[in-house]
């Protein structure tokens, strides 16, 4: 590509580009200013407890607002980061200000027992996360016992053994490990098996069409049931009818998140929902 020969050659290769090759390198150049600029928010969307419907925790969630381009979704421009190695510095602030966030309530008397956050496969790979994620949880005292990090299974796919040994060192640290949207990538029972975790989030493709569809109601069983013999919590995504609460309960899920509950919410407005709801 263009980008790897250097920066301005852009200009040469632009009769060329596609709309969506635009796109992304407007994306880019916005995304290093929004970052600057603090135009990036973190949105906190709660974590239910089935069995007594309240809230213990919160995932925490990029938002984007341009003063121009308007929201852009996290789907749209995490990838973009990714790609570019912007992932690195957003990342780190995303940690930085869950924690900063989550001392806050602690401070205040929120009863919020966990913020989880996501960590992108670059940041799993490149640097040091172990030395990042200690220096935050010093810097803002959040404690790491009420941290948990959220991995997707393609992060922890390529180089196993590696993989291994990072997430050991990120368990030795006290924080909690996730595993994201299960069900749509590898979905090996070996790994899961190998992998330190502590949480299996069902992917929300396989709760959506429950309760009419009997196909998926039996995977959603069959990956609580087996995510229950490896000792892991599961956590339903994409929570959005009273059917579904209630098949989760019958088949022991432990938490939900969704849009039943809350969609993510500004700091103030989750904080105000827990005082609600507690
Ligand atoms: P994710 O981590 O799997 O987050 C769950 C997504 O499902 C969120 O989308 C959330 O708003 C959405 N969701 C929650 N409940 C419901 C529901 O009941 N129905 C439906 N239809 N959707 C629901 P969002 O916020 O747009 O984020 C999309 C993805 O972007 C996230 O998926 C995550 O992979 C990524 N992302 C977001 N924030 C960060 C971040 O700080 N760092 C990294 N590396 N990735 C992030
Ligand atoms: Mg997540
Ligand atoms: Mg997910
Ligand atoms: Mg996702």
């Amino acid at each position: 590509l263009a980008k790897d020969e250097g920066r301005g050659i852009f200009k040469y290769f632009s009769d060329d580009l596609t709309i969506a090759a635009r796109r992304r390198l407007n994306l880019e150049a916005l995304l290093r200013r929004a970052l600057a600029n603090q135009e990036l928010k973190l949105y906190y969307q709660p974590q239910v407890d089935i069995a007594s419907g309240r809230i213990i925790g919160a995932e925490a969630l990029l938002r984007w607002q341009h003063e121009v381009e308007g929201f852009i979704p996290p789907d749209q421009f995490i990838p973009v980061a990714e790609e570019t190695g912007l992932i690195a510095e957003i990342g780190e602030w995303v940690l930085r200000e869950a924690c900063r966030q989550g001392h806050a309530w602690i401070a205040a008397g929120l009863p919020v027992l966990k913020l989880a956050v996501n960590l992108s496969s670059h940041q799993f790979r490149h640097g040091d996360i172990c030395a990042t994620l200690k220096t935050v949880l010093q810097d803002t005292g959040f404690p790491a016992q009420r941290l948990e990090l959220e991995l997707t299974e393609s992060a922890l796919m390529e180089r196993e053994a590696e993989a291994v040994l990072i997430l050991q060192k990120m368990r030795d640290l006290g924080v909690g490990l996730a595993i994201d949207d299960f069900g749509t990538g590898y979905s090996s029972l070996a790994y899961l098996k190998r992998f330190p975790l502590d949480v299996l989030k069902i992917d929300k493709a396989f709760i959506t069409d429950i309760p009419q569809n009997e196909d998926d109601k039996e995977i959603a069983a069959a990956i609580i049931a087996m995510a229950h013999i490896l000792r892991l919590k599961v956590l339903a995504e994409g929570v959005e009818t009273e059917e579904q609460i209630a098949f989760l309960q019958r088949t022991g899920c432990d938490l939900y998140q969704g849009y039943y509950m809350s969609p993510a919410l500004p700091a103030t407005d989750f904080a105000a929902l827990v005082q609600r709801t507690a």
